[in-house]
């Protein structure tokens, strides 16, 4: 471990021999890790991760021995399975287990099953949430996940089910009605189907769409566009998963605060873009 990213005095948990720590390596960039994840990188000497963790994250814990345990969509449970009793077997033979995995472990990250997994069969855990591709990664692109002009409500969606099939389980009626800002993850294989069922709810076309790809990660892109347009513009961007879609007008909110794209020298294009002047100085 070098110094500069030494952690600050604080009475911090140990991670014991024949413990798991589930723990989020949020969305991409290294920086979005939260101290809790550092002390288990310094501590671990076994990390089993994710096909999403950034591999500058594991970089950070040279001396840990490193298994790669990805899923890539929709492939059957059996696979779980066994990542769920590699981590018992590791954690049974004494080791000091850090399960890592991208965004929030809670978050469509099949996390809940993996914990309940290691307590029935009484290895012991702790959990460490982590930022959230739906939340950070939308931040990174500009657009506040909520804000008091479009929506007192948000839904976060999976696009994938157990079969990797659309969630045919998704009452898309009622998410339509229901929530002004949806946010689907793994949505980018069905995005016509999710586009067509929202419009078939009564969603404008015009509603505006934002698709966030390698979201906070050096290759982030943003593709904006509207819900009757999404799944062809989608097609023609190439644009790769892993990307968060972003359904409603808190997608407009990157005009005025692309804050990446103003580093990068560029002007906000509309410092209003919700036609509401200045709420924040009206009181
Ligand atoms: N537990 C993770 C989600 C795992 S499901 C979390 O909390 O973020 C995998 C899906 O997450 C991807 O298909 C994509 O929709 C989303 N995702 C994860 N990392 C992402 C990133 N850097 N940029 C955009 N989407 C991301």
């Amino acid at each position: 471990m070098t110094d500069s990213i030494s952690l600050p005095a604080h009475h911090w948990p140990a991670l014991e021999p024949g413990w798991v720590w589930l723990c989020g390596a949020g969305p991409g960039d290294p920086g979005l890790l939260t101290l809790h994840a550092l002390n288990a990188l310094r501590q671990a000497d076994v990390i089993v991760y994710d096909a999403l963790v950034d591999e500058r994250i594991l970089d950070w814990a040279p001396e840990a021995e490193k298994i790669y345990a990805g899923k890539r969509g929709g492939k059957p449970s059996a696979k779980q399975r066994d990542i769920s009793l590699r981590l018992v077997d590791l954690a049974r033979a004494g080791r000091r287990v850090l399960r890592l995995k991208g965004g929030d472990p809670f978050v469509f990250g099949r996390g809940g099953e993996e914990a309940q997994t290691l307590v029935q069969h009484g290895v012991r855990v702790r959990i460490i949430p982590g930022i959230s591709a739906g939340i950070g990664g939308l931040a990174y692109a500009g657009i506040p996940v909520t804000h008091r002009d479009v929506n007192q409500s948000v839904t976060f969606v999976t696009g994938h089910d157990q079969s990797g099939e659309t969630p045919a389980s998704l009452d898309w009626a009622a998410i339509s009605r229901g929530s002004q800002v949806i946010v689907i993850y793994m949505g980018m294989k069905h995005a016509a189907a999710i586009a067509e069922a929202l419009l078939a709810a009564g969603r404008p076309g015009a509603e505006p769409v934002a698709v966030v790809a390698g979201a906070t990660t050096p290759t982030q892109q943003v593709l904006e566009t509207r819900l009757d347009r999404m799944a062809e513009d989608i097609a023609a961007s190439r644009l790769e998963p892993p990307a968060i879609i972003c359904i409603g007008r808190a997608a407009l909110m990157r005009q005025v605060l692309d804050w990446q794209g103003q580093l990068a020298g560029e002007a906000p294009r509309d410092l209003d873009p919700l036609g509401r002047g200045r709420p924040a100085e009206q009181g």
